[in-house]
């Protein structure tokens, strides 16, 4: 098995990586941005934009946490509400303002690629979700109506759609928005930074932020080699911020999520499955995912308990899952496994963290938040210019730490074993 000393697939393959320097001096600026993954990075290019002064600080390099170690399904709806669900839970107004966010996310994900022309093989030809059973084929075809409702480009696919689509057998039918896709989220992150610097943000690598301070009407963010003033902060650690707020920290569960890649597949085995290059996920708990990268690997993942040896053991899983799933005998062996966090709030939803005046925390993640991060950004950048946190469409609220975090923080990972149970009872019941 190779591949593991890089951080992903994608930072091995994309292109050379340029080092920005570190942030040596102080600086004053409207925006500081800690974070460089695609929430960091869009809402500085959209901040950058409107005439704002902006800075990021990435602890690492860019798309070090997440934003360069997911599985690059664009995916343009939530990880578990559907829109009715999420009107009765935040009201009309502004359920239907957060719905509409998330509507147009794919949408401006490959919108920004073409404007910004960002190499980053991107396919925007729709995502697909197959039902495993008969009560998950009622859901997604509810779900699909709920987006069709609003405009959306959401389709439903009998049975056998959904396998002339996939090539995967034993799905009972499916839905597809065609606005989804997939990309090489590296270079996406790459050319977002690049499309930032270009509009006049300054982004600064290896440049930790260790603690931000209030100092009269301004704030000041310390680094191990420079400070900076500024006018608003914006927190985009995600799952990876560590010790900069230890409220944060207990505001999400971290979920470690496990992604292979594999050698790429003989042409018979590549046109059988996904000829037209969607992404697939399916509606189990512990759910499956595939897509092909440009270079026709086969790319899958999964959630696992993690325990003592899971970065050895758990490849192994997934790879021998995609040989039986997807009746793949000779399936070309693993080249590349990596794993990162996904920052998974109680309620599945986006959220913007009250920390004080003009300091804002905010998570999209929750395993699929490639568009709704992006989307995120670009709407904090309205923040950044000078409307209320409040009066955004993203849900916003001071921190809520989970009780008995400490406990808690795994749980994600540790019920999979009850998750794989529920699926099975789903298809014999
Ligand atoms: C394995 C995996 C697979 C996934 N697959 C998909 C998928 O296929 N589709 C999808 O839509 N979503 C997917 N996701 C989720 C998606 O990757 C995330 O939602 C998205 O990347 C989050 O972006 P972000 O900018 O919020 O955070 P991140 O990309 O995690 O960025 C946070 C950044 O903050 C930096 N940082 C931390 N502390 C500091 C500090 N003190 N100072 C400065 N910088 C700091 C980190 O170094 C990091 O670069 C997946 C997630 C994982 C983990």
């Amino acid at each position: 098995m190779g591949g593991q000393e890089a951080l992903s697939l994608w930072h091995a393959v994309s292109r050379d990586h340029r080092l920005r320097p570190a942030l040596e001096d102080s600086l004053d600026v409207d925006l500081a941005v800690a974070g460089g993954g695609f929430a960091g990075l869009s809402a500085a290019l959209h901040a950058a934009g409107k005439g704002l002064s902006v800075a990021v600080l990435e602890a690492e390099i860019i798309a070090w946490g997440a934003s360069g170690r997911n599985a690059g399904f664009v995916v343009p709806n939530f990880a578990k509400m559907d829109p009715d669900a999420i009107v009765a839970h935040l009201g009309a107004e502004r359920g239907e303002r957060l719905i509409g966010v998330a509507a147009g996310s794919a949408d401006l994900v490959f919108n920004l690629i073409g404007r910004h022309n960002i190499a980053c093989d991107a396919v925007q030809n729709g995502w697909i979700q197959a039902a495993h059973s008969s009560a998950a084929l009622e859901r997604i075809g509810s779900r699909a109506k709920q987006w069709a409702e609003r405009g959306r480009p959401a389709m439903m696919l009998d049975r056998q759609q959904t396998e002339a689509l996939t090539g995967a057998r034993g799905y009972v039918g499916g839905w597809m928005d065609r606005s989804g896709g997939v990309l090489n989220p590296v270079e996406f992150a790459r050319g977002l930074a690049e499309a930032a610097e270009t509009a006049g943000a300054r982004i600064f690598e290896h440049t930790r932020v260790t603690s931000i301070d209030r100092s009269s009407d301004s704030w000041r963010l310390t680094t191990p080699s420079g400070s900076l003033r500024a006018g608003k902060v914006l927190i985009a650690t995600n799952g990876y911020g560590g010790a900069l707020n230890p409220t944060l920290e207990r505001t999400y569960f971290p979920l470690k999520v496990f992604q292979i890649a594999t050698a790429p597949l003989p042409s018979k085995a590549r046109q059988r499955l996904l000829p037209g290059g969607h992404g697939f996920s399916d509606t189990k708990r512990n759910l499956i995912t595939f897509r092909f990268d440009a270079q026709n690997r086969l790319i899958s993942g999964g959630m696992h308990v993690v325990s003592a040896g899971a970065d050895r053991r758990v490849p192994r899983t997934i790879w021998r899952r995609l040989v039986r799933r997807l009746e793949l005998s000779d399936l070309t062996p693993i080249e590349y496994s990596w794993s990162g966090i996904a920052a998974i709030e109680p309620d599945f939803l986006p959220h913007l963290i009250d920390l004080g005046p003009d300091l804002l925390a905010a998570r999209a993640c929750n395993g699929r938040g490639i568009a709704m991060t992006t989307a995120m950004g670009k709407v904090l950048a309205d923040w950044a210019a000078g409307t209320e946190a409040r009066d955004l469409p993203l849900p916003f609220a001071p921190p809520a730490p989970i009780r008995f975090h400490g406990l808690l923080r795994y749980a994600p990972n540790m019920l999979l074993p009850w998750s794989m149970l529920r699926d099975w009872l789903d298809r014999t019941g």
